[in-house]
């Protein structure tokens, strides 16, 4: 497999096969992120992306699922997106689940039938990061994306039948914008209702415009303290059944599993780290890059 340059995947995606059909992202403004920040976005040549998948085919001998790479796959045509499914699941019959990172605005390009169509030729589920639900935080981190244009993405999905999952940051609003972030995330997610989130700590990437702002002052880090607290008022207000996936690397408190079944649980773990974690006494949180 020829891959371009480095890999990201969700850590959901742990065990998929990642069969790349873009190079890069759309946006690669975004102040956190670093991730494609060498590729200029790009849509693999067909030919190339079915190469490997005939080739993938001839290294395993069963494929559960597949994730496709890189950034917002969501982007390229609908035509070509179906192609590239239908070679999929006809050369893997066994794959029970195909994903892909789309943004929110990807779905602006795409009718709710074409939506259906990618569906229907195994699209089980889109990653999108929303970040923020605060407007003000959504332009300062560069998303490229408003609130109004998240949720119209979210309804044309829904209206599809295509499973979401949305992640977004804590800590992502800074030391002064803690709660307004948290609160404007929260309510967003309860209109939007997405079947699944994950919530990641903030991690200050090397070489990122967000570090660079960091050392000039200009962007004060959020305490671990904060951190804790703005998972405790997303639990407390959160008001929709989805699965939580609050166990990436970075989070103070790793955690997972359907809301709201395990809500009361969760809360007793941030109360208790609030009230005993030796990072809560910690002016910045101890993180690893991506
Ligand atoms: S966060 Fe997503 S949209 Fe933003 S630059 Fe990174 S990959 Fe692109």
């Amino acid at each position: 497999m020829d891959y371009e340059g480095k890999v990201y995947r969700p850590w959901m995606e742990a065990n998929s096969l990642l069969i790349q059909a873009t190079v890069g992202c759309t946006n690669n403004k975004c102040t956190f992120c670093d991730m494609f920040r060498e590729k200029k976005f790009r849509i693999m040549a067909l030919e190339d992306v079915f190469q490997d998948i005939e080739d993938a085919r001839r290294i395993y001998p069963s494929v559960e699922s597949i994730f496709l790479i890189d950034g917002n796959a969501l982007a390229v045509k609908t035509e070509t997106l179906l192609q590239i499914l239908e070679k999929i699941t006809s050369t893997f019959p066994e794959c029970e689940r195909i994903a892909l990172y789309g943004g929110l605005n990807d779905f602006e390009r795409k009718s709710v039938e074409e939506l259906k169509q990618l569906k229907k030729a195994g699209l089980t589920l889109v990653y999108a990061g929303l970040e923020s639900g605060d407007q003000v935080v959504l332009k300062r981190i560069k998303k490229g994306i408003t609130a109004e244009q998240a949720l119209a993405g979210m309804e044309k999905a829904k209206a599809a039948g295509i499973e979401m999952l949305l992640s977004f940051i804590f800590g992502l609003g800074g030391k002064e914008r803690s709660r307004e972030h948290i609160v404007e995330t929260t309510r967003l997610l309860n209109i939007m209702q997405p079947e699944q989130i994950a919530p990641m700590a903030l991690a200050v990437q090397p070489g990122t415009e967000l570090e660079r702002e960091v050392e000039a002052g200009e962007f004060i880090l959020p305490t671990p303290l904060q951190i804790l607290e703005e998972e405790k008022n997303l639990l407390e207000n959160l008001d929709f059944p989805t699965y939580y996936w609050g166990d990436h690397g970075n989070n103070i408190v790793p955690m997972r599993g359907i809301l709201p079944k395990s809500h009361e649980f969760f809360l007793e773990k941030i109360e208790r780290a609030i009230a005993t974690h030796p990072v809560t006494q910690q002016e910045i949180l101890q993180t690893f890059a991506w």
